[in-house]
C-alpha cells in the first residue's frame, strides 16, 4: 500500500485511532516486538533531535493493557523497564503470571481511572499511579501506601478536552486546586507531575495545542504550588508521541505501536 505509507510519511502522523487497519499496516503489526521497538525508538530519537532535546529526557512507557503477560515478558527481554496498565484487576492477574515468567526489575504504573474502592490494591501492586484525579483517591492511596511502608509516585491527570467520557480534572476545576493543596500533606505519595490524553482528532495540530496547554499549565501550577514537584509531563500515545515530544513530553505512553492492535478497546 504505497499510497498509504506515503500519506503517513508525508504528514508524519499516524491516524490509527480512526483507521486501525491502516495503523497496523503502518506500525507493522507483523514482526517481532524488537523491530517495533526499534521503529518507535528511531521516531523518538528523531523527534528529540527536531526539538533540540536529549533522548534521556524522554521516558518510554510500554502500554501493555489487553495484552498477555507473555507480551510484557518479551518486552522486558528487549529492555523495556516501564509499563502502563489501565485496570487494577487485569494487572493483578498478569502480575502473578509475570512472577512465574521470572520478569523482574520492571516498574508498572496505573494509567487508567482508579475507583476509590480499589486504592488499596492499586497501592499494593503498582509502582506508581499516573491517573490521580481526586482528593479522595489521593488520600486513600496515601493511607494504603503508608500501611505498606511505600512511597508511591503519582501524577495528576488533567482533562483538556470536552469529550464527555474523558477522565481527569479540568484546569479550572476547584478539585484540582484542592488536590494540589492536599498533596504536600500526604507523606506516602510522591507528586511527580501531570498526565493528559489528547483528544481524538484527525488533525495532529489539535493534539499539539493540547500538549502546549499542559506544558503551560505546568508552568503556572509550578509557580502557585512551589513546594510540589512537576518534573513529569506524561503526554503522547502511538498516534501523537512525536508531536508530544516536540512539545515537551517527558514520558510517552505507547501501546499499539509496540504491542500491536488490541483485541478489545481499552
Ligand atoms: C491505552 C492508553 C495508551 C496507549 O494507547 P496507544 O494509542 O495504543 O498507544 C496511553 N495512555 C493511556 C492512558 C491509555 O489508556
Amino acid at each position: 500500500m504505497p499510497e498509504v505509507e506515503g500519506f503517513y510519511i508525508q504528514t508524519g502522523y499516524c491516524g490509527h485511532l480512526h483507521l486501525p487497519e491502516l495503523c497496523v499496516a503502518y506500525h507493522g503489526n507483523v514482526g517481532g516486538f524488537e523491530e517495533r521497538l526499534e521503529t518507535v525508538e528511531q521516531k523518538i530519537a528523531a523527534a528529540c533531535r527536531r526539538a533540540g532535546r536529549a533522548r534521556e529526557d524522554v521516558q518510554l512507557m510500554g502500554v501493555s493493557k489487553m495484552h498477555p503477560a507473555e507480551s510484557l515478558a518479551e518486552a522486558a527481554r528487549a529492555g523495556m523497564r516501564l509499563f502502563g496498565e489501565n485496570r487494577v484487576q487485569e494487572f493483578e492477574a498478569k502480575r502473578a503470571r509475570l512472577a512465574k515468567l521470572g520478569v523482574e526489575d520492571t516498574a508498572v504504573h496505573l494509567i487508567g481511572h482508579l475507583q476509590s474502592n480499589k486504592t488499596a490494591k492499586a497501592a499494593e501492586i503498582f509502582d506508581g499511579v499516573d491517573s490521580v484525579d481526586s482528593v479522595r483517591v489521593a488520600e486513600r492511596l496515601n493511607e494504603a501506601a503508608g500501611k505498606m511502608g511505600k512511597r508511591l509516585p503519582v501524577l495528576v491527570e488533567i482533562k483538556l478536552s470536552d469529550e464527555p467520557n474523558k477522565t481527569g480534572l479540568a484546569p479550572e476545576d476547584s478539585e484540582l486546586r484542592s488536590l494540589l493543596e492536599r498533596l504536600p500533606e500526604l507523606p506516602h505519595l510522591a507528586m511527580r507531575g501531570l498526565m493528559t490524553i489528547a483528544p481524538l482528532d484527525e488533525n495532529p495540530e489539535t493534539a499539539r495545542a493540547c500538549f502546549r496547554r499542559l506544558r503551560a499549565l505546568r508552568e503556572s501550577l509550578g509557580q502557585k504550588h512551589a513546594g510540589l514537584d512537576f518534573r513529569e509531563l506524561s503526554m503522547g500515545m502511538s498516534g501523537d508521541f512525536e508531536i508530544a515530544i516536540e512539545e515537551g513530553s517527558t514520558l510517552v505512553r505507547i501501546g499499539t505501536a509496540l504491542f500491536g492492535a488490541r483485541a478489545v478497546a481499552g
